[in-house]
């Protein structure tokens, strides 16, 4: 699957983020990587809403200019990506201690903040804060601005992983269903994929027992 055919279902860009690899198992290091080169990386962040057609043209002619810095900005994004997975893992009660996954966010933040800026919103409005002044490191920068604002306000009840027992892909996602059900990252993926294979089941049991 490419960038493009992605599905972007986590409901916050840092959880669209965690859910660049598939499945998303805690400790897994053998899963499908969707954000191989720095222009998956663009083409992903475009479609996410990260950046948008101008932004993501100074940062192309960046990495043009310098293509170590995109495989810079790759390798960055793929370390503030494990690093918050594992710390809302954490937030989720799923493992005990992110202390040096915050510690790696930490450091990304303070450089991410070094690039940033305080700009006029103009009369009458209040100012603004531009993360990413420096293009060839602007994706990073905004995903772990991201991902420590995800971290610091998550509210725990309506963050849920697509269920990995169950047959789901192990996604993060929000749940902002009425009544807070939802379960899969997607029902008519891994929701449609587990109706199908409890079907199966049921219809070989079935038959086993006649
Ligand atoms: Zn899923």
């Amino acid at each position: 699957m490419a960038p493009s055919d992605l599905r972007i279902v986590g409901g916050h860009l840092a959880l669209d983020l965690v859910n660049t690899v598939e499945p998303r198992v805690p400790g897994a290091t053998d899963f499908r990587e969707h954000l191989h080169t720095p222009e998956d990386l663009l083409d992903w962040g475009l479609r996410a809403g990260l950046l948008d057609a101008g932004e993501a043209e100074s940062v192309r002619a960046a990495w043009a200019a310098s293509p170590a810095a995109g495989d810079q900005a790759l390798r960055a994004t793929h370390e503030v990506r494990e690093a918050t997975y594992g710390a809302l893992l954490s937030v989720l009660g799923h493992s005990a201690d992110a202390a040096p996954q915050l510690e790696i966010l930490s450091l990304r933040w303070a450089a991410a903040t070094a690039r940033s800026a305080l700009v006029p919103g103009g009369r009458g409005q209040p100012v603004r804060v531009v993360v990413g002044t420096t293009p060839a490191a602007l994706v990073p920068d905004r995903l772990v601005t991201e991902a420590i604002n995800l971290l610091r306000t998550v509210d725990v009840r309506h963050l849920r992983a697509c269920p990995l027992e169950q047959g789901g892909c192990g996604w993060l996602f929000l749940d902002h269903s009425r009544n807070g059900s939802r379960r899969w990252c997607a029902m008519e993926d891994c929701g449609a994929q587990a109706k199908a294979r409890r079907l199966t089941e049921r219809r070989r049991a079935a038959r086993a027992t006649t």
